[in-house]
């Protein structure tokens, strides 16, 4: 059988961005894979419970996701609060979701806390990015699952021969 492929919701055409917005991917690879219904669609922020719209938040001080999942580092919303653990939640039901379903691959949206693969912002809210993961983007390559950010679908096609 076909992998499955984990896919960020708001890729799908979800309105669950933290500004109510999608990140609708029109690509004719993810339509195919839809189609044959090998996507497993997830929001790590959602599925943790927290609403929509809701203050955009990012990883402080310039770390990353594994330093996250390590304890080193906390997920702060614009306001200052501290949405770590909502952040680590979501992460988990993720890797949830992508287990049950045997998802070798995830294809996810990049600059997210919770989704970036290649790139994240710095926690300084000025929109400056820096080189690295999100929370959920972590979680899952410590566990096995390669994580692809939605500008590289063609290289997860090819990973998968179907370029
Ligand atoms: Fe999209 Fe991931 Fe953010 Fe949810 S957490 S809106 S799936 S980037």
């Amino acid at each position: 059988t076909v992998s499955k492929i984990l896919v960020s919701a708001c890729l799908l055409g979800r309105p669950v961005r933290y500004d109510g917005s999608a990140k609708t991917l029109e690509d004719t690879l993810l339509d195919r894979w839809v189609a044959q219904g090998r996507t497993v669609s997830v929001c790590p922020e959602v599925m943790a419970g927290l609403p929509t719209p809701r203050p955009p938040a990012e990883i402080a001080e310039g770390r990353d996701g594994a330093a996250v999942l390590g304890g080193d580092a906390r997920i702060i919303e614009i306001g200052g609060a501290d949405v770590t653990a909502a952040f680590l939640a979501g992460a988990r039901i993720a890797l949830d979701q992508a287990m049950r379903h045997d998802c070798r691959y995830a294809l996810l949206t990049d600059g997210s806390p919770s989704c970036g693969s290649g790139f994240i912002y710095d926690g300084s809210f000025s929109g400056r990015r820096i080189d690295g993961a999100g929370v959920t983007a972590a979680l899952l390559r410590q566990h096995g699952v390669a994580v692809f950010s939605h500008r590289d679908i063609g290289a997860l096609a090819a990973v998968l021969g179907e370029s």
